[in-house]
């Protein structure tokens, strides 16, 4: 397969890389010019807990004159997609099909721009990647890749679950990719900002008392905007789902990526999670006055990270 990743960062990365290296033609187009030289020039460098290997992967700065791909995987952050997926259109051709495993909303809007409905497909991915540096990424564990077509009977799931799995990636079709990307998106619009917010690992949000009723106040709003776009969005489940996260043979000491968007100085993906929700619910005439507060709490940390007063013992 002819295969075209659009923002090539932690994620498009892995599976750039993992798919090359299974035998397909890749390609790895990104906007940061040391990472792809350090790539073009030494290769992409993977480490996890087997070592250190590289790919010799080509890659490319936006924006590039791409042939068409038979896949273009688009995994620029949330807030980059329009941009991204203007800068990779040429690789989109009138039989290309486009991936978006992107968390937060508005992707799909923004790729319905270069594509049309019946060959985009949507999902979610709960494998973890750091970019350690340019051309150099850490794979974090192992976890599930789940898509789906947006209209009804589709061949493309099939064939693109089969070309994830060539590459060893654990992939399987959803059946219903928006509830999918939805309910992840309550997962992070709770978990990202929270821990964001405390400045904490994942696992310490166990040692506070109140976190159901806290997180109950904020998926309460998202439950009922993803309703009213008829998505449903079980709660109880994704409640669940955050708990065990809380043991940290689960999340260790990982930090949420909002906040490590804060300590790296990069913009957060919270206008696509809580801001999202805060703007959709006042599309539909609901209110969600928690998810705005947060919103803002978020962006108030964005300008505000330099400023923190750090005690002593927190200095490294
Ligand atoms: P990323 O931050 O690694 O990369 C995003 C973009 O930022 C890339 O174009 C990258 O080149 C650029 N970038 C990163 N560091 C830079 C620097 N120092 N200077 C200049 N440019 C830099 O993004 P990601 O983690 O791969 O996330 C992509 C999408 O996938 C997001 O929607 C994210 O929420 C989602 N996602 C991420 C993970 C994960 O574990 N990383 C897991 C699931 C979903």
């Amino acid at each position: 397969m002819k295969i075209t990743v659009a923002g090539a960062g932690a994620m498009g990365c892995r599976f750039g890389g993992s798919l090359h290296a299974a035998g397909h033609d890749v390609l790895l187009l990104d906007g940061w010019p040391e990472h792809v030289t350090a790539i073009n020039v030494g290769g992409l460098k993977t480490t996890d807990e087997a070592g250190t290997r590289t790919v010799p992967v080509p890659a490319k700065l936006f924006p590039a004159n791409a042939d068409p791909a038979d896949l273009v995987i688009v995994f620029a952050k949330a807030t980059a997609t329009a941009a991204v997926a203007a800068a990779a259109a040429p690789a989109i051709g009138p039989d290309t099909v486009v991936l978006t495993l992107q968390n937060g909303l508005g992707n799909i809007e923004a790729l319905l721009a270069h594509v049309p409905r019946d060959r985009l497909l949507a999902g979610t991915t709960t494998l973890g990647t750091e970019l350690l540096g340019p051309g150099h990424i850490r794979a974090l564990g192992s976890g599930e890749t789940t898509l789906g077509a947006l209209g009804s009977s589709s061949p493309y799931p099939e064939r693109t679950v089969a070309t994830l799995r060539s590459a060893g990636i654990i992939a399987r079709i959803a059946d219903d990719p928006l509830g999918v990307i939805w309910s992840k998106v309550a997962f992070n619009c709770v978990m990202n900002t929270l821990c964001s917010i405390a400045s904490i690992p994942v696992s310490a949000l166990a040692l506070y008392g109140g976190f159901d009723e806290l997180a109950a106040s904020i998926l309460d709003e998202i439950v009922a905007v993803a309703s009213a776009e008829g998505v449903t969005v079980d709660k109880t489940a994704v409640l669940a789902l955050m708990r065990a996260q809380f043991s940290p043979s689960a999340s260790g000491d990982h930090l949420a990526s909002m906040l490590q968007d804060l300590m790296n100085g990069r913009p957060t993906e919270v206008a696509h999670l809580n801001g999202a929700i805060a703007s959709r619910a006042a599309a539909h005439g609901l209110a969600a006055p928690v998810n705005t507060a947060i919103t803002q709490l978020i962006g108030l940390l964005e300008v505000t990270w330099p400023r923190r007063v750090i005690t002593p013992s927190m200095a490294p």
